[in-house]
């Protein structure tokens, strides 16, 4: 009950990368940046084990970022020529490269920092992936001339590298959705189907983190325009209710998503977010426990995992570790209550 993960990322050491920005450039290079990236994968580990986080991750240690770290390793993407184009339906304006030929592995994407993450710790190792229908919307499509159809060619991508990672150890794989509070009608269209396409023979669990953005500007702004109640989950959420993904990660933590509507994901896991990704304030045990209180009125607590908001990407180092801490803190509390 209430067993403790993160959504993602997680900041990386400052002689990796420029600390505190998403897109963060990389401050070493070839041989010394893969050794970089492999300790760093190893720092995370820790930290969050130290921290007391149960289903433990990568932190995304070896990635710019979340949906680029998958497109380097992918023929048929020009990375050179990137254009600007308007993400999640003109929320903000993104220098994104091109797909210009059928796409296609080069190789493995992620063998290295997930069995190094495997080696080096006993507890439940998670992985993310970013979705079908975020990486079509992260991409500027000079190619398949249908986002459904591109969606579903990454899917085939996602999916190959998705389970050679389960046979690298990994427990739990995780796609992560934003673009699935933007496009509702295309995610009960195709967006579920490519996603279940995605994770289609795996045998580990499954999640599926959906949310609304990192703490950066753009989405806070964004936000600001979504009104009083955040609804747009009701839309998907029965469709999700029905798929053959297992976990539903979510923003839950001053979040203006009614909690009752996780009553919707029948049968699901759910990864409820008890830390806000876009406040350096630490959460404390109590407010953490009463957010998980809160969510077994509608999800059985043994199906309650507590989370993070979302990635943790662009935060301080000190700050988030403070805040994953915490998390560990009030879900032990939350067991003591609810339990
Ligand atoms: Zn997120």
């Amino acid at each position: 009950m209430f067993k403790t993960t993160v959504a993602g990322s997680l900041p990386k050491p400052s002689w990796l990368a420029e600390p505190n920005r998403l897109w963060a450039p990389w401050r070493l290079e070839s041989a010394e940046l893969e050794a970089g990236k492999r300790d760093a994968t190893l720092i995370a580990i820790k930290e969050q084990e130290d921290a007391g986080i149960d289903i433990v991750s990568d932190g995304e240690q070896a990635r710019q970022h979340f949906v680029h770290g998958f497109l380097e390793r992918v023929e048929g993407i020009d990375l050179a020529h990137k254009v600007e184009m308007g993400i999640r339906a003109d929320r903000y304006k993104a220098m994104v490269p091109q797909v210009v030929a059928p796409v296609r592995l080069k190789a493995r994407v992620h063998a290295m920092e997930a069995q190094v993450a495997r080696v080096h710790t006993k507890r439940r190792l998670k992985f993310t992936l970013p979705g079908p229908m975020t990486i079509a919307d992260t991409i500027a499509d000079r190619h398949y001339g249908d986002r459904a159809k591109m969606a579903f060619a990454f899917a085939e991508l996602l999916n190959e590298e998705a389970l050679a990672l389960e046979r690298d150890g990994v427990d739990v794989i995780q796609f992560d959705e934003p673009a699935f509070n933007v496009f509702m009608d295309e995610v009960t269209d195709w967006g579920i189907a490519a996603l279940e396409r995605a994770a289609q023979g795996l045998k580990c669990a499954t999640a599926v983190h959906i949310c609304y953005g990192y703490g950066i500007k753009a989405n806070v702004d964004w936000k600001a325009t979504l009104g009083r109640e955040w609804r747009q989950y009701e839309a998907i959420f029965p469709a999700i209710a029905k798929s053959s993904i297992g976990q539903i990660s979510l923003e839950c933590m001053h979040s203006k998503v009614p909690l009752s509507l996780i009553g919707l994901l029948h049968g699901k896991d759910v990864l409820v977010g008890a830390i806000d990704v876009a406040s350096d304030a630490i959460e404390t045990p109590e407010e953490i426990a009463a957010i998980a209180a809160e969510a077994a009125k509608y999800v059985p607590a043994n199906r309650i995992q507590l989370c993070t908001n979302c990635g943790m990407a662009p935060m301080r180092r000190d700050v988030a570790y403070a805040k994953l801490a915490a998390l560990a803190k009030g879900a032990a509390l939350a067991r003591e209550r609810v339990g």
